[in-house]
């Protein structure tokens, strides 16, 4: 297979063989962790190891992690959930207009249904503004949502002073850390969310398992938003995917050991990226996008102006990587995230998503840059604009 250098892990994290290993003998075992025979009780007590490896991340109890299909699916039912028994006193929800469409559609579900809903602007660095969140939440908010790191340009928000803000309304807090937590243990206490999403793929787990932590008193108003055989106390029913969510446990203990010990050689591997096609392309040329340094440590959103990302993807064939959200692709038009923060349209559709894992080394880089930098030069002879100079 031709080698490929992958940076594209903001949309998905390779499975550490680690972890892999572990799951082994939860996909050979046979038995529902829901069972009483041997098979079963061996999957229930894989589960439990996991769920206590889970909560250890995010510095909650094994009783707040209600195990889901991914994030997608934590975020719907934190949203949905937490909104569905509301009378008209207490029902306005508040997001963040740069949110993943996991938020975003599951807010505007809940807005043609009636509901007072607020999305809350950024700046030109992605970074939320918080004049107008404190604004927009009275009395009447019930949930604010609000992710904790952008999945497109790696923007961090200052979550614990949103809660603040938000609680002193008597609001929820609900926070979308998928992206945040490849980069070591979190703590839900000091961020001071009620409930948080995050997703074993994100951080070198398998897809489809992810959990949303809900705080002790939260549950008591969270509902289910479908029905079945009572699971995850009533909150997911379905049967447990063990091995995912043995994976899932493994993959945090990972994280847990050596997450942030990844996290400053990424973000200087990172920066040396976005150097070394500044410095090819002529820096005038290029626009790194988002807030320079409050962002994941392997997050690079760069526009090459003038060179359109999606000619450049498709030139590229040795480098993994994104336009945009990955997970926006095939849906036509310009990324909301970057229309959010006020790019001009030639920037945002030049813009690249590349996103370094713990695995990224510096010759994937020195290999990245150059034929991103090639690939460029092909794509502006193509279209005929050769402005840019690239030496
Ligand atoms: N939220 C964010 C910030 C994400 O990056 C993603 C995945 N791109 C999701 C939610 C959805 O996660 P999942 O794939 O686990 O459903």
């Amino acid at each position: 297979m031709t080698r490929v250098v992958y940076l594209d892990n903001n949309a998905t994290t390779a499975l550490d063989p680690r972890v892999l290993d572990v799951m082994l003998p939860a996909l050979r075992n046979v038995g529902n962790a829901s069972s009483a025979h041997p098979g079963g009780r061996w999957a229930r007590a894989a589960v439990d190891d996991a769920r206590a490896k889970v909560a250890a991340l995010v510095g909650g109890r094994t009783q707040d992690v209600v195990f889901t299909s991914g994030a997608t699916e934590a975020n719907n039912l934190a949203i949905l959930g937490a909104t569905s028994e509301h009378d008209e006193r207490r029902n306005h929800v508040v997001t963040c207009a740069t949110e993943h469409p996991a938020v975003l559609e599951a807010v505007e579900n809940l807005r043609s249904r009636g509901v007072p809903v607020s999305v809350v602007g950024v700046n030109n660095l992605g970074l939320i503004d918080l004049d107008e969140l404190s604004r927009v939440i009275s009395e009447r908010t019930c949930l604010v949502t609000v992710m904790a790191a952008n999945n497109e340009t790696g923007v961090l928000a200052p979550i614990a002073d949103i809660a603040s803000i938000a609680h002193a309304a008597g609001a929820l807090v609900h926070t979308d850390a998928t992206q945040l937590m490849a980069w070591g243990a979190v703590s839900i206490d000091d961020l001071q969310v009620d409930m948080l999403s995050l997703s074993a793929h994100k951080f070198h787990g398998p897809q489809g398992v992810g959990a949303l932590i809900v705080r002790r008193d939260t549950q008591r108003e969270l509902h289910p938003v479908s029905y079945g055989g009572g699971h995850e106390r009533g909150l997911r029913s379905g049967t447990l995917n063990a091995a995912g969510i043995v994976g899932a446990g493994a993959a945090a203990q990972l994280v847990y050991d050596e997450g942030s010990a990844a996290a400053s050689p990424t973000r200087r591997r990172r920066d040396e990226l976005a150097h070394a096609i500044s410095e090819r392309v002529g820096a005038d040329h290029v626009v790194v996008n988002g807030h320079p340094l409050d962002r994941t440590p392997g997050t690079l959103n760069i526009s090459l102006v003038g060179c359109e990302a999606d000619a450049l993807v498709a030139a590229v064939s040795l480098v993994a990587m994104s336009t945009g959200s990955a997970c926006s692709t095939g849906v036509p038009g310009p990324s909301h995230v970057l229309t959010a923060m006020g790019l001009p349209p030639h920037i945002a559709d030049s813009a690249i998503r590349l996103s370094l894992s713990r695995d990224t080394t510096d010759s994937d880089i020195e290999e990245a840059a150059a034929a991103i930098v090639a690939g460029a030069q092909l794509v502006l002879e193509r279209m005929n604009l050769n402005t840019v100079g690239i030496s």
